[in-house]
């Protein structure tokens, strides 16, 4: 079967981490049936959508590698693809649900509203109860009305019936005929609301699966009785599981990130990004954990979803990003650093054999490129290190003598860097010759040759640092 799927966010802001996942799996379906994937900017609240999301969006999504089929920027065949361009379609059909009388206006005042939602709660009875006062008003009043000027809505007559339907997610979903009342669908200012849109565009633009986040489980009720209305067939629904942070809470700003542009811009990779997303509320069919998409498209099918709610954990995307990372080539991984994290340290400067050989050293211990900046202060800072430990070791007798003798060898050196063959025998000679050994010798060559007392194996690091920066530091000493 070639799925049809949407992704269908409203541009009020930066994509979030949660309609990303929607998103990927709306992607990854259309992709495993061979279907397609479709993007909709459901733009009908003017006052927050903005055209610099919308386009931030598309623009996300892109790097995360979800390109869709069809879409505002893309066109075809159902567009068009952005609900405020698509009036027309929806208030032809407002009306003539209005003549069917399965809608109608409504007069009710805020006011009004106010006070009849006081008198049910009082009543203990749904809030909605009384909403449907003007359901059954003469069509001809209902006429003089609009034509005096009065305000009005347009109202769903609820069938006030169970409905059902089967979530490829959550299994049988039932909803009984209170739970909502005679719903808006076309408000004051003659806006047709999302419900009504969205069934409208999921049917005329044929969607086949709507997936989307459990949070629009309710509005599904709604949904399924304008389908009725419609005599349309409802697509089939996947509601995915809540994202939650550690205090088991929905996932919000307090928690941390929560827009992609925040991952993006602290240089997370897609990849790792789209990993880890997937598998909050999907697993893999052989329990693997480090996967690209492509590498699923094929086996991605909507039965492998977990209802439970999802525990968004920052350490585990690190953990996921240091995976993808080690995966790179070194001439992908060299793409990825961006140039502000390193040329404060020169590091573009250095051959590119250099380049290489730096970040396959540091590749192993970093999880993100923010922590390679830090690694790199081992090879080009000047900076002293105010430590116990540093302040213990400069004042040691052997301290002085390897700083005098290396001074004396890096002079003879004409070249930028020294080889591991240099320290070795640099090593040797501490060792053998002026009987310097144990941790004298290794906290004090290193104390020397990089002005600290910890960090990565020394025999990598000299060669990699440039004989100024050694000859610079041994001449603090
Ligand atoms: N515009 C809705 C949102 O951004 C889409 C809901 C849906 O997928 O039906 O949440």
């Amino acid at each position: 079967m070639n799925a049809r799927v949407r992704f269908a966010p409203s541009p009020t802001g930066y994509l979030h981490i949660g309609g990303a996942r929607t998103a990927m799996y709306c992607h990854l379906y259309a992709k495993a049936t061979g279907g397609s994937y479709v993007l909709r900017i459901e733009d009908t609240d003017q006052q927050r959508s903005k055209k610099e999301y919308e386009e931030a969006m598309i623009d996300d999504l892109k790097w995360l590698g979800l390109t869709h089929q069809e879409g505002p920027d893309v066109g075809g065949d159902f567009g068009p693809y952005r609900q405020s361009e698509r009036m027309d379609i929806y208030n032809e059909l407002i009306d003539q649900l209005v003549k069917e009388g399965k809608a109608y206006p409504c007069f009710l005042t805020q006011e009004e509203l106010e006070q009849l939602t006081e008198k049910a709660t009082s009543e203990k009875i749904a809030p909605h109860a009384y909403h449907g006062k003007y359901r059954d008003l003469d069509a001809n009043e209902a006429a003089e009305k609009i034509k005096a000027g009065t305000e009005y809505v347009i109202r769903f007559k609820n069938p006030q019936k169970t409905y059902t339907f089967n979530d490829i997610v959550r299994g049988e979903v039932s909803f009984g005929p209170d739970m909502v009342g005679d719903f808006v669908i076309k408000r004051s200012n003659g806006m047709p609301v999302y419900n009504f849109c969205c069934v409208v565009d999921d049917w005329k633009m044929q969607m086949t699966h709507v997936i989307r986040a459990e949070e629009h489980l309710p509005n599904t009720l709604r949904q399924l009785m304008l389908y009725e209305a419609f005599g349309a067939k409802a697509p089939e629904f996947a509601h995915c599981s809540l994202l939650v942070g550690s205090d088991r809470q929905k996932l919000s700003k307090r928690h941390g990130a929560t827009s992609v542009r925040q991952y993006r811009d602290q240089h997370y990779l897609p990849q790792a990004l789209n990993n880890y997303l997937c598998l909050l509320g999907w697993s893999h069919p052989e329990e693997k954990d480090i996967f690209s998409l492509d590498e699923i498209s094929d086996i991605f099918d909507l039965n492998r979803f977990n209802k439970a709610p999802a525990l968004y954990d920052i350490e585990k995307l690190n953990h996921f990003n240091g995976e993808h990372l080690r995966a790179l080539s070194e001439d992908e991984l060299l793409a990825y650093l961006p140039c502000e994290l390193a040329c404060d340290h020169d590091f573009f400067k250095q051959s590119k054999e250099w380049q290489q050989t730096c970040v396959n050293f540091y590749r192993e211990k970093i999880q993100l490129p923010s922590e390679f900046e830090n690694f790199l202060k081992d090879i080009f800072s000047l900076e002293a290190v105010e430590t116990e430990e540093v302040k213990e070791v400069s004042s040691w007798e052997t301290t002085s003598q390897i700083a005098e003798y290396l001074k004396a060898e890096i002079a003879k050196i004409d070249a930028d860097f020294v080889t591991g063959d240099d320290f070795t025998n640099w090593q040797n000679h501490l060792k053998k010759e002026m009987k310097i050994k144990g941790k004298p010798l290794f906290k004090g060559i290193r104390f020397a040759l990089t002005s600290r007392t910890e960090g990565p194996d020394l025999k990598v690091l000299v060669p990699l640092t440039p004989v100024s920066i050694i000859k610079e530091r041994l001449g603090k000493l």
